[in-house]
């Protein structure tokens, strides 16, 4: 082994891969040091990528060049769309994979990057020379060089798992935790707090009667993540839907105090939107049922994931319990479910490059940030490892803003408000959503990948000719005219204009490209299939073209706020007219932008204005903070 790199990223999860793949792409030589070579991007959960909100960060890593698209789509055994009836907006792709084929897929990519280097270690101890990180120690005490240092642990720092009253020390079931990098980064002066998730026990598939489930076939064609992939050889697998019963509720209810969440024995904060079933029954007690999904994690396991059933019940409370359900009344488990307690560090500590705030060199992506989910670690690794390797040549870093994507939107999210509970994306989460949408993640982002080198030539001059396609076909639509007497068969109300565009006809409610097809001597005769995309591209535009001009509008008043910069080192203390409150949030996250002050929790208008008459006055010479002491 060479014993000096670019960059160390410590872990091989989804961050910790995006991560390395970026940086290697970017010409930097990278070690992955993880505790298992094996593992890579192992779906610690449930085999799925994608749905609301998540799946957009997919298609934006997509973009970028990552790698989390292409493996879901080759490892894909189901393939949904979600929330078609609504605006294009919130549509959605989710894919439920097989586990051990996504793992094998990413293990391939990685052993073939010859810039990377897989070391099996457990690193312990970080290495920092006035302020700069310069390398990092084994647990086993070896040193490994490096100019820059990505920490993607994963729930592994400091992890506890708790079953009813037992307590094992463990990053993941049958994973050894890891508390020596914890120290260190304690020693260095970073906060950090607790955080707790759950999973649900593992179900035998041979053991459950699927008669009475619903069943949840996958959408043909298969809608995929990757522009590079094509549609999947083989057929797909089901998913089922079941339900709770009452005997479940009076079960689970009557065992409470057995959980170690009601207990008192875990205190820490776990996801409000993927509760566990006992906080469900618990907090909404009306409710008689609740829907339990049966997902398959692989062609080559039996192993089902009962999705709805997260629990850290006593084990034999769990098999109790379910075996209540429909279909599942003689399931056997092959393993139990549980919850997990993981440190974490509050998110104010970075930057929106991901770098540390206090030593140099060195960046934090993916659970350790506080967010929960494998497309948020991959989008912030993807963003760290483009950073870092953009640090380490001395050129401007890439941040990507909330107007143009989800990765920016969750990177702003949790440097102006340090989530205190496990982050998830939601397309609530993003003001200009509307403008964030899955078929438009490459027009928004692919510029900037190719300019890194993360997209090849091929690639993007591939895409410019769709992008030209799609305008052709909007102005085609706008310019052919029709004879309002012809529109017999449509569903319209059509007012007394008696000449129509097709484009005018698209911005009608109920009105679908396909109506068009008798109207259009040129959509007939013309095979969809082969211009599926650029028909997809130019209705949305069309149809929602108001909606769009008005976010732009909107965007445009966000970017002035944006573009209004704050030095790093902008001595907030100085400033007349700040609330104590507003100064103490200001020091503690440093906004880079009077628009990023303005996001952050407790900042009032009043307290924005203070600010920008203050930056306006002081523009030429900004007072400046103390430089914080060095940590060595
Ligand atoms: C019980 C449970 C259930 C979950 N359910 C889901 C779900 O259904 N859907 C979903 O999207 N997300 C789920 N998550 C969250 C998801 O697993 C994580 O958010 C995601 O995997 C985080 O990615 P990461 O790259 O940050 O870390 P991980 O994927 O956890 O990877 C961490 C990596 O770091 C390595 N590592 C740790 N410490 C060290 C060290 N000291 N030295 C070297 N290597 C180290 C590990 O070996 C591992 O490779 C769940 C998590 C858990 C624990």
């Amino acid at each position: 082994m060479n014993n000096t790199f670019d960059i160390i990223v410590i872990g091989g999860g989804h961050a910790g891969v995006e991560a390395a793949l970026a940086a290697s792409r970017m010409g930097k030589r990278v070690a992955i040091m993880t505790l298992d070579r094996a593992k890579l991007a192992l779906m610690s959960c449930n085999p799925a990528v994608g749905g609301l909100g998540k799946s957009h960060i997919v298609k934006e890593i997509d973009a970028l060049g990552g790698i989390m698209g292409l493996a879901a789509d080759t490892a894909g055994m189901q393939y949904r769309r979600l929330n078609l009836s609504r605006g294009p907006a919130v549509w959605a792709t989710r894919i439920q994979c097989d586990r051990d084929k996504y793992n094998d897929y990413i293990c391939g990519v990685v052993a073939d990057d010859s810039n990377i280097e897989v070391i099996e270690a457990a690193a312990g101890r970080l290495v920092v020379k006035s302020g700069h990180i310069v390398a990092v120690l084994t647990e086993e005490g070896e040193s490994v060089g490096c100019r820059a240092v990505i920490i993607a642990s994963g729930t592994f720092l400091g992890g506890l798992i708790h079953i009813g009253q037992k307590k094992i020390k463990a990053g993941r079931y049958n994973e050894k935790a890891s508390y020596r990098l914890s120290e260190s980064l304690r020693e260095f002066g970073f906060e950090i707090g607790r955080l707790k998730t759950g999973t649900p026990p593992r179900l035998d598939g041979d053991s459950i009667d699927y008669t009475n489930c619903e069943i949840q076939p996958g959408d043909i064609p298969a809608p995929l993540f990757s522009y590079k992939s094509s549609q999947p050889s083989k057929p797909q697998i089901p998913c089922y839907l079941t339900y709770t019963t009452a005997k479940t509720k009076e079960i689970i209810g009557r065992n409470l105090n057995r959980s170690p969440m009601f207990t008192g024995q875990l205190n820490s904060t776990g996801p409000r939107y993927c509760p566990s079933i006992e906080d469900k029954i618990h907090r909404f007690p009306h409710k008689e049922t609740h829907q339990i999904f049966l997902e398959p994690e692989g062609a080559g396991t039996n192993e089902i994931y009962p999705n709805g059933f997260s629990t850290s019940l006593p084990e034999e409370i769990q098999l109790a319990a379910m075996r209540t359900i429909i279909g599942l009344e003689k399931c056997k488990f092959t393993r139990p479910g549980y919850a997990v307690e993981y440190d974490y560090c509050p998110a104010y500590q970075i930057r929106p490059t991901l770098e540390t705030r206090r030593v140099e060199g060195l960046y934090f992506a993916g659970q350790i940030n506080g967010t929960s989910g494998y497309e948020e670690a991959a989008g912030q690794g993807l963003m760290a490892g483009i950073n870092a390797a953009l640090k380490i040549d001395g050129r401007e870093p890439l941040i990507l803003d909330r107007s143009e994507s989800y990765i920016g939107v969750m990177i702003d999210d949790l440097v102006t408000r340090s989530t205190t509970e496990p982050y998830r994306m939601f397309t609530s989460r993003a003001e200009h959503r509307l403008n964030l949408r899955e078929d438009n993640a490459r027009d928004r982002l692919m510029g900037y990948g190719r300019k890194l080198g993360l997209i090849a030539q091929g690639e993007f001059d591939k895409f410019s000719k769709l992008q030209v396609a799609t305008r052709e076909e909007m102005e085609r639509l706008e310019k052919v005219r029709l004879d309002v007497s012809r529109l017999g068969g449509l569903p319209l109300q059509i007012s007394r204009k008696n000449n129509f565009s097709l484009a005018d006809l698209l911005r009608m409610p109920k009105v679908r490209y396909e109506d068009l097809r008798d109207l259009d001597p040129y959509l007939n005769g013309d095979d969809p299939d082969t211009r599926k995309e650029i028909i997809e591209r130019a209705e949305i535009r069309i149809r929602y073209a108001g909606y769009i001009e008005k976010q732009r509008r909107e965007i445009d008043k966000f970017k002035k706020m944006e573009t209004e910069q704050i030095p790093e080192s902008f001595d907030f203390e100085s400033a007349k007219g700040l609330r104590a409150e507003a100064l103490e949030k200001l020091v503690r996250y440093k906004p880079s932008s009077l628009g990023q002050a303005g996001r952050i929790e407790g900042i009032t208008s009043g307290d924005l204005s203070a600010l920008a008459v203050w930056i306006k006055r002081h523009r030429q010479s900004p007072p400046m903070a103390k430089p914080a002491p060095q940590t060595t």
